[in-house]
């Protein structure tokens, strides 16, 4: 019989495709394998006919193949098989990419289960692509009814992962569970061998959800448990109390460009009083795109200074970092001489006593190590020796983009003289107390609701088809005013992971086109970050007129002249994202908008419309995870880290027995030594990095 943490080799009788499936997959043990779960469920009890069949949603079909054939002479890599599909009430057309097998496997009169969504496209009709499909008279693999729908890479089938995953099943053995029983019966759960056994082949669609649930507990404790000892570990080890100049911060905030808002001295303020304190600060700073959280961060970081110590800033890219090292030294300018330090893989540049300059690894760690100074980098600032020893206070910025671990990383490293730093985590993603409660723990929140004075509403308007025209006319307008425009590109296939060929196309096609004659830039996340840089600065610098990007300008980046953004395949991006990334523009008093393009129809269409309709990022949150609904996994997105497979926005009540039964543990033993296995998995989480 197998057990969770054995090699994948014991798993008898494999064939060459199953094989292959678990390499594509890098599974080591049973346990890997196990946690691949299924997306979603095929219920082929509850079929639909094609006369019924809505458009946009999935649904299953039983249908009888009326013809099939290659479609010729397409391009040349790809190929294309279409089919017609019959039942009594109506036919449908189909078309799968890549399948060439299909011809034999489909032969006309042949009768299937057909499971995808339907959509309609104005050219062909309703039409479905690359559904999955299973023989009516094959039994045994999907057990009954109710098949597994597992998320394929590369060229491994559906059959095969359910075959892979039976197999496993089949011969599993019942393994003691990590979770106490007192906990496991309060809460309703069953056991985690049942779990999987549940999830992975299951008898009703009620039971798979069973199985998900007590998987989803898991992730939700273990996660809590990670906080909940991060938490612990801080407040026993201290912090430093950092005093409070009071003549020094009214000058500070008097020196500054521009009046700080109310919430922005709100938030500084309950930050400062934190800081007095030893037990160490853990603040959330929530505020919208633009709401100005940086000069926040920057204002600390400089009583910091003044009080004696170091701050260090982490931000999550490096076009990020530089930018903040920019600001930073603006808002400086007037009050002080504090030392500023760049840390990025690519760089380390100090401005010190009026100079800059470049240093070397081993010359940057030298002036670390000497202390009182401000550093800002990527998650360099990890790395060994990076963080000054007399650390006060760490900024972490767009904190979900890290990993818990990172974050913690900063925080609770102890100094040599055994304290760790206070936390401010900065974040503009929004998100339900509920949520908040779960991904950041015992956190306290500071939010900044107010914009600064003089922002004009970012104007938004979904465009389909010919409409698109407005958007580029749009763009060339605001440029012949001087302004300037980013052009922001979905990652179109798989392979093309940081969207190098989507936004290199779309830049050819526009500079021939629509926007010939403009300046034009390009900027993906393959390019060196020197390039990055030049093509930034010279963008920040009024040198280019449009900018043309992945989602990598998605964070952070601060260019108050742009006044338009161009979203191509907005239906590809969440909405929460889309707002980020309008978030670009609008940040000066001149009049910004935002165009989102799309060919999509129906619900996505309709979803993109929150957009025009509200600014607030609030808001646009919330609609978010109520449009998203029920099977909303809590995704990296919200917690910067794959932890998360089974648990989902919606499971409030798993939240809150999790959360509890969380404090039960620390609260009876701090160092969860009476429950081994959940403390191998705590420290698993703990440990886990999330790289950019
Ligand atoms: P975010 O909260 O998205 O990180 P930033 O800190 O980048 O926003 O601030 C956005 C812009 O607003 C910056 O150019 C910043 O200098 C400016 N800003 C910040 N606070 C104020 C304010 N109180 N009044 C006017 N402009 C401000
Ligand atoms: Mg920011």
């Amino acid at each position: 019989m197998l057990k969770i943490g054995d090699s994948v080799r014991e798993i008898p009788e494999l064939n060459a495709a199953q094989k292959r499936a678990i390499k594509s997959y890098g599974a080591e043990t049973v346990g890997d394998l196990l946690d691949m779960l299924p997306r979603r469920y095929d219920d082929y009890s509850r079929t639909v006919s094609i006369g019924d069949a809505p458009i946009g949603q999935p649904v299953t079909l039983k249908v009888r193949v009326e013809s099939i054939g290659k479609q010729p002479g397409f391009r040349r890599r790809i190929t294309i098989i279409r089919a017609s599909l019959k039942d009594s009430t109506g036919s449908l057309r189909v078309i799968w990419f890549n399948q060439p097998w299909l011809l034999e496997k489909l032969p006309a009169g042949k009768e299937i289960f057909l499971s995808g969504t339907i959509q309609f496209r104005p050219k062909f009709g309703r039409q479905m692509s690359n559904p999955i499909w299973e023989p009516i008279d094959s039994e045994g693999v999907t057990s009954g009814t109710v098949a597994p729908v597992y998320p394929l890479m590369g060229s491994v089938a559906q059959k095969t992962m359910r075959e892979l995953m039976a197999r496993v099943i089949e011969n599993l053995d019942e393994a003691p569970d990590p979770l106490p029983a007192d906990i496991r019966e309060t809460c309703g759960l069953l056991t985690r061998t049942d779990a999987y056994k549940a999830v992975h082949r299951p008898r009703t669609l009620g039971i798979a959800e069973e199985g998900r649930r007590r998987l989803a507990f898991d992730e939700l404790l273990v996660y809590r448990l990670a906080l909940g000892s991060a938490r612990h570990e801080a407040d026993k080890a201290g912090a430093p109390s950092v005093s409070f100049d009071e003549r020094f911060a009214k000058r500070f905030v008097a020196s500054l460009p521009f009046p700080l808002t109310d919430d922005q001295r709100r938030a500084a303020w309950a930050s400062i009083l934190d800081m007095q304190q030893t037990r160490p600060m853990r603040r959330l700073l929530q505020g919208d795109v633009g709401s100005g959280k940086t000069v926040v961060a920057a204002f600390l970081m400089s009583l910091t200074y003044r009080a004696g110590e170091s701050a260090a800033l982490m931000a999550p890219t490096e076009i990020l970092a530089k930018q903040h090292g920019r600001s930073l030294r603006r808002f400086l300018q007037e009050t002080g001489q504090a030392p500023v330090l760049l840390l990025t893989s690519s760089e380390k540049r100090l401005w010190e006593g009026g100079e800059e300059k470049t240093l070397k690894l081993h010359e940057a760690r030298e002036r670390i190590r000497e202390g009182r100074i401000l550093v800002i980098g990527t998650h360099a600032l990890l790395e060994r020796d990076m963080l000054p020893p007399d650390t006060a206070l760490a900024v972490v910025d767009e904190q979900h983009r890290f990993g818990v671990t990172q974050r913690e990383a900063l925080a609770v490293a102890p100094r040599p003289d055994g304290l760790v730093p206070h936390l401010l985590s900065m974040t503009a993603t929004p998100i339900p107390r509920s949520l908040a409660l779960t991904l950041y723990g015992d956190l306290d929140v500071s939010v900044i609701r107010q914009k600064p004075s003089g922002r004009m509403e970012i104007k938004t308007k979904v465009l389909t088809g010919a409409d698109r025209e407005q958007a580029y006319a749009a763009v060339v307008a605001e440029v012949k005013k001087s302004h300037r425009a980013f052009v922001v590109c979905p990652i179109i296939d798989e392979s093309d992971k940081l969207g190098v060929k989507s936004a290199t196309e779309e830049a050819k096609r526009l500079a021939a086109g629509p926007l010939k004659g403009l300046r034009i830039g390009l900027l993906h996340g393959r390019m060196p970050p020197a390039d990055k840089d030049g093509v930034m600065q010279s963008f920040a610098e009024g040198l280019l007129d449009v900018l043309i990007a992945t989602t990598v300008v998605e964070v952070g980046v601060d260019v108050p002249e742009a006044t338009v953004m161009l979203i191509e395949g907005a239906e590809r991006f969440g909405l929460a994202q889309l707002h980020q990334l309008r978030g670009r523009v609008g940040r000066s008093s001149r009049v910004s908008s935002c165009y989102l393009l799309s060919d999509a129809d129906g619900p996505a269409l309709e979803r993109l419309k929150v957009l025009e309709r509200t600014n607030d990022g609030f808001v646009v949150a919330e609609e978010d995870l109520q449009r998203r609904g029920e099977g909303n996994v809590l995704g990296t997105e919200q917690s910067g880290q794959a932890v998360f497979r089974a648990a989902r926005t919606s499971d409030l009540d798993l939240m809150a027995m999790a959360g509890k039964a969380a404090d039960e543990l620390l609260n009876k033993d701090t160092e969860l030594a009476q429950v081994p296995e959940l403390h191998t998995l705590v420290e698993r989480v703990r440990k886990t990095s999330h790289q950019e």
